[in-house]
């Protein structure tokens, strides 16, 4: 459930006027919704109630320092993929023994950032990582807490790209030489092994993967506590789909967090450890919108495009993923008949769209749209492509508003570059 909805044919982010807020702040922006993020943050921790699990939002999903604080506040950790994200976090108020290190190509230098933090954990994810990591730690006198993120071979996730856990892709430690390399762990000075990690795909639309893969981790819990190996954390990863509205989804939604946490709990319970999540869609998904404004209606052969201001360089996920987001006229009008429009933004490049041969009710230039369940892989995906300026964020509290990244200008955004001498 988001605060994303209808007052009298205007769409509103809480009680803020969307139509209004995007006069204010000009488009293409994001807005956010805080009372979403809260709920989602709340239902997520009160479907484990009870088994006190380390909830670590994954940061990649949506790093704005804002959104991190507002996580923080509902006491969640951070999952972390670089050093960029570790700062962030901490920089937001996360307590450094609620983060986990993940990601398949951490530096040294990201490896000693996180050790100095003193972080809860570093999701390792092969034998040349787990070596690069003993050493740094041996070198500041610290053994890292370790978990090694295990390759299941599952398929699941929504597309393609967001697989994570079938033998083919690069993340994970192969299911085959998983023992041995726990075994090589235990021996290794720098290294404290503490649990067992798998993450296996993103926008996962039913339990079936999760059971097979979870069942699996179980299984080899029990196999490394026989080779006596002390595994006391199992982090599940992330991964729980959110509705989107896609047809495709044939209008069965995805399971809810309590089923989620039904099945968890009733396959980890005999295992006896502190289990971790990282989710990020869950929580920001359908928390945040994305507002363009329409430029221009081209009739092309046979096609009708729709032209906003907003491109894919400030929502990549319709081109990288053929993600569907549903799109809202911000203002109704119920009279207005349907057409059918590719909604194109305005970089130069085939695969710059919103949505492709979608049923709309009838657009004008200078109408603004709403692209919704922006919130997570939106503006952390945003680039400066086209030099186009970053996209801003906002985010409401009730009747509240603030601009949580404003856009940059056109100076700044070539601040950091220089020519050199020779051509002076
Ligand atoms: N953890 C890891 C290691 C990931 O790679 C991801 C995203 O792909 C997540 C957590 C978050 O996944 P989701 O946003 O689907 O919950």
């Amino acid at each position: 459930m988001h605060h994303f909805e209808y007052r009298n044919g205007r769409l509103y982010a809480e009680d803020v006027d969307l139509a209004a807020l995007a006069r204010e702040v000009g488009t293409p922006f994001y807005v956010y919704s805080e009372a979403t993020l809260r709920r989602h943050a709340r239902v997520f921790a009160k479907a484990f109630a009870g088994a006190d699990p380390l909830v670590a939002f994954s940061v990649k999903a949506n790093s704005n320092l804002a959104v991190l604080k507002i996580l923080a506040s509902e006491g969640a950790g951070a999952d972390v993929v670089s050093a960029g994200e570790l700062y962030r976090a901490l920089k937001a108020g996360i307590a450094p023994e609620k983060i986990v290190f993940s990601g398949v190509g951490k530096t040294a230098e990201e490896m000693q950032a996180a050790l100095e933090a003193g972080i809860y954990q570093f999701n390792v994810e092969s034998a040349p990582e787990l070596e690069a990591l003993n050493a740094v730690a041996l070198s500041l006198g610290k053994r890292a807490p370790v978990a090694l993120r295990v390759n299941p071979d599952v398929a699941a996730g929504g597309h393609d790209k967001i697989s994570t856990g079938r033998k083919e892709d690069k993340f994970g430690v192969s299911w085959g030489q998983t023992r041995a390399l726990y075994a090589h762990a235990r021996a290794l000075n720098g290294i404290e092994v503490a649990g067992v990690d798998l993450h296996i795909g993103s926008q996962i639309a039913d339990l079936k993967p999760f059971e097979a893969a979870f069942t699996k981790a179980g299984q080899l819990i029990a196999d490394l506590r026989a080779d006596g190996c002390a595994i006391t954390r199992l982090d599940l990863g992330g991964g729980l789909g959110i509705p989107y509205g896609d047809p495709k989804e044939g209008g069965a939604p995805p399971p809810s967090p309590e089923d989620y946490a039904g099945l968890i709990k009733k396959l980890t319970a005999p295992l006896g450890v502190r289990l971790i999540f990282e989710p990020g869609r869950m929580i920001a998904g359908n928390a945040g919108v994305l507002v363009t404004q329409v430029l221009y209606v081209k009739e092309g052969e046979g096609r009708t495009f729709l032209i906003v201001d907003a491109g894919m360089n400030d929502l990549i996920r319709p081109a990288l993923y053929d993600a569907y987001h549903e799109i809202k006229p911000v203002a109704l009008n119920e009279t207005a008949p349907e057409k059918t429009y590719d909604v194109v933004g305005p970089v130069c490049e085939s695969s710059d769209f919103l949505a492709k041969q979608r049923k709309l009710p009838e657009f004008s230039p200078g109408d603004f749209a709403a692209v919704m369940s922006a919130g997570a892989y939106g503006a952390v995906q945003a680039s400066q492509y086209n030099t186009r300026p970053l996209v801003p964020e906002s985010l409401v509290n009730g009747d509240r508003y603030a601009l949580i990244r404003r856009r940059p200008s056109i100076e700044e955004m070539l601040a950091l570059e220089t020519a050199p001498d020779w051509l002076a």
